[in-house]
């Protein structure tokens, strides 16, 4: 091949060796077949919270006894090693180029293809104004980009302030500590009525947030929400 049509293919990131974050093989992508298939067996999960639970039982007795604000959800990996490792790099020291490592990962997820072709929106989980700008970035929203779904708002929902992390509280304290974190605008609900939403966030603790989201949007209008996490966290203690 001529060297200048080879060029921008070397230049392509694509093209670059990488190292694979969890088992160390170069050159990899940045998270390789080998470990991706070990660390992503599908568990069974509660159709209301994405606990695990026992093959053949659709949703836990926790969701049977209070059913959760939200239609389903569906999560793609434990919050464990060595995904707890790949989502710090992430969230936390600006290793953008992972989302979408990690997004193909959710999209493979069983149940997400189906939520995903069955949204007619794709709502990232919005941070607050402040953590946004000491971020730089909303790493849910790089994952939302990353998927494959042609409608993907940061409009509709908005946060209206930060709420402090939510494990370790009681269910009432949580849902206090969260009450009014999530807005939506009074012009942008005629585009809820009715509709499905996607809601997605990178690591579900309590579900508190993605619940307070799922009430406002649900106010709008929205007539099905299921919430999608790449990771979820044990059950809150
Ligand atoms: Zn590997
Ligand atoms: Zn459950």
């Amino acid at each position: 091949m001529a060297l200048p049509r080879l060029l921008p293919a070397l230049f392509s990131p694509a093209a670059w060796p990488s190292q694979c974050l969890i088992c160390r093989a170069w050159p990899a992508r940045s998270l390789c077949p080998d470990c991706t298939a070990r660390f992503t067996r599908p568990v069974p999960r509660c159709s209301g919270c994405a606990l695990p639970v026992p093959a053949g039982v659709p949703r836990c007795g926790a969701c049977l006894v209070d059913p959760p604000p939200i239609d389903a959800c569906l999560a793609a990996v434990d919050y464990a090693w060595p995904w707890t490792h790949c989502i710090a790099r992430l969230k936390f020291h600006q290793d953008v180029g992972l989302a979408a490592a990690l997004a193909a990962l959710l999209a493979a997820a069983p149940g997400v293809p189906q939520a995903l072709a069955h949204a007619d929106w794709l709502l990232p989980m919005p941070l607050a104004p402040e953590r946004l700008a000491e971020r730089g970035y909303n790493p849910a929203l790089l994952l939302a980009r990353q998927l494959p779904h042609a409608s993907c708002r940061t409009d509709l929902l908005l946060r209206m302030r930060h709420t402090p992390p939510q494990r370790g509280l009681s269910r009432a304290a949580r849902r206090r500590n969260v009450r009014g974190a999530f807005a939506v605008e009074a012009v942008n609900a005629q585009a809820l009525q009715g509709r499905h939403v996607a809601l997605l966030d990178d690591v579900m603790t309590t579900g508190a947030s993605l619940h307070e989201a799922a009430r406002a949007l649900r106010r709008a209008g929205a007539r099905r929400i299921t919430a999608i996490a790449l990771a979820r966290t044990d059950a809150p203690r």
